[in-house]
C-alpha cells in the first residue's frame, strides 16, 4: 500500500468538480462493485460535485447491483478527472472516451502492464479492486463518508474476486477491511442469494458441461463452448463464459480452461491454483492475474496449442513441486 500515491489520488479527487469513473469490458463482480462503491462514497462525501460511472457494456448477472449512468456530452469529459478502476491496460477500458478526460487515475490491482494514468495507484497484492476502494476509504475515513449501499457494493466486489475469501491473495488486511464494511451494515443473505441462485435451466446446462469437459494427460481440464452449444442452451456470452468456474474443484487439475467461440475469435478464460497461468495468457494476446487470466485465439490449432502449453506447464509444475492438490 503506497499511502503517498493514495494521497495524490485523494488530492485530485478534491480538486475536480466533475469525476468520471470507468472499468473494464465484460464486467465482473469486482469491476461493478468497486466502481459503484467508489461512486457512492464520492457522491455522499461531495454532493456538490458531479460524479458519473459511464461504461459501454453491462452484466445481466450483476444487474442486482443496479445500473450505471447515461453517457454525457463529449465536451464534459474534457475538464473531468477520469478514474479507471480494475483495468490493467487501455484497450480493455469499456468506455474508450476515458481518454478525453483532463487527467486520468489508474486504480488497479492487476499485474501492471501499462501505466496509462497520470497517477497510477496499482496494488497487485490486493485480492480485488474493491478491497483497494475499501482501503482508500479507510485511509481517509475522517474525510470520506460511507453508507450501507456503498459497503454492500464494495463487499460484493471483494467476495466475488476472492472466490468468497478463499484465494491466497486474501490477507489479514482483506478480512479487516471486510469487517469494517460489515460493521457499516450489509444484508449478506440478500447478497449471497443474488450471487448463488440459479435458474433450473442453468443447472441443466451445468450437467451438460460436466459431461462434455475433458482432461489432458497431466490434468488440465477444459471445455469448448462452441456456437452450437450456445444455441442449444440459449446462452448469452456471459453465461457461456461462466462455465469456467464449474471446473474449479477437480483434484489434481490445477489448471482449467474455457474456450468460448465468438463470431470471429475464441475467448479463453484461464484459471489455476498453485501454478501460474498469466504467462500462457500473455502468449495468446491476453494477460491478467497469476491464477486468473484471459486470452484470445483464432482457430482450433491455437486452441490445441494453448492446451498443450498448459499441459506442459502443469507437467513441469507437478514434477518439481510438492504439496499441491
Ligand atoms: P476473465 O477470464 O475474462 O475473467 O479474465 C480473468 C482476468 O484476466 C481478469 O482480471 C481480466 O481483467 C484479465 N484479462 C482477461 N482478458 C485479458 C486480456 N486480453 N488482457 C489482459 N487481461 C485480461
Amino acid at each position: 500500500m503506497d499511502v503517498g500515491i493514495m494521497k495524490q489520488v485523494f488530492e485530485k479527487i478534491k480538486e475536480y468538480n466533475r469525476i468520471i469513473i470507468f472499468r473494464h469490458i465484460r464486467p465482473d463482480g469486482d469491476a461493478v462493485g468497486s466502481t459503484k462503491g467508489l461512486k457512492e462514497i464520492l457522491t455522499l462525501t461531495y454532493p456538490e460535485k458531479e460524479i458519473y460511472l459511464i461504461n459501454c457494456d453491462y452484466s445481466d448477472y450483476l444487474s442486482f447491483m443496479g445500473g450505471e449512468d447515461e453517457d454525457i456530452d463529449d465536451s464534459l469529459y474534457k475538464d473531468a478527472l477520469g478514474i479507471v478502476v480494475d483495468t490493467a491496460n487501455e484497450d480493455r477500458v469499456s468506455n474508450q472516451k476515458f481518454k478525453l478526460c483532463k487527467e486520468i487515475i489508474k486504480f488497479d490491482h492487476h499485474i501492471p502492464r501499462e501505466n496509462f494514468g497520470d497517477i497510477n495507484l496499482v496494488e497487485e497484492e490486493r485480492s480485488s479492486a474493491a478491497e483497494m476502494v475499501a482501503a482508500f476509504y479507510n485511509e481517509f475515513k475522517d474525510e470520506l463518508k460511507i453508507n450501507s449501499t456503498a459497503a454492500t457494493y464494495i463487499y460484493t466486489g471483494m467476495v466475488t474476486d476472492s472466490g468468497r475469501f478463499r484465494y491466497s491473495s486474501v490477507s489479514g488486511d482483506t478480512m479487516r477491511l471486510a469487517g469494517m464494511l460489515l460493521d457499516v451494515g450489509i444484508n449478506v443473505d440478500v447478497m449471497y442469494s443474488n450471487l448463488y441462485l440459479k435458474e433450473f435451466s442453468e443447472l441443466k446446462f451445468s450437467a451438460h458441461v460436466y459431461n462434455k469437459m475433458s482432461l489432458t494427460e497431466n490434468g488440465v481440464a477444459y471445455i469448448i463452448v462452441d456456437k452450437a452449444m450456445q444455441e442449444e442452451f440459449n446462452l448469452t456470452h456471459e453465461k457461456a463464459g461462466s462455465v469456467v468456474s464449474l471446473m474449479e474443484s477437480i483434484k489434481g487439475s490445477l489448471i482449467w480452461l474455457a474456450f468460448i467461440e465468438n463470431d470471429d475469435s475464441i475467448r479463453v478464460r484461464l484459471r489455476s491454483r498453485f501454478v501460474t497461468v498469466n504467462d500462457i495468457g500473455e502468449k495468446y494476446r491476453g494477460g491478467g492475474h497469476a491464477c486468473a487470466s484471459g486470452a484470445t485465439v483464432y482457430n482450433m490449432e491455437e486452441v490445441n496449442s494453448l492446451i498443450a502449453d498448459a499441459d506442459a506447464k502443469l507437467k513441469e509444475y507437478k514434477e518439481n513441486n510438492e504439496g499441491w492438490l
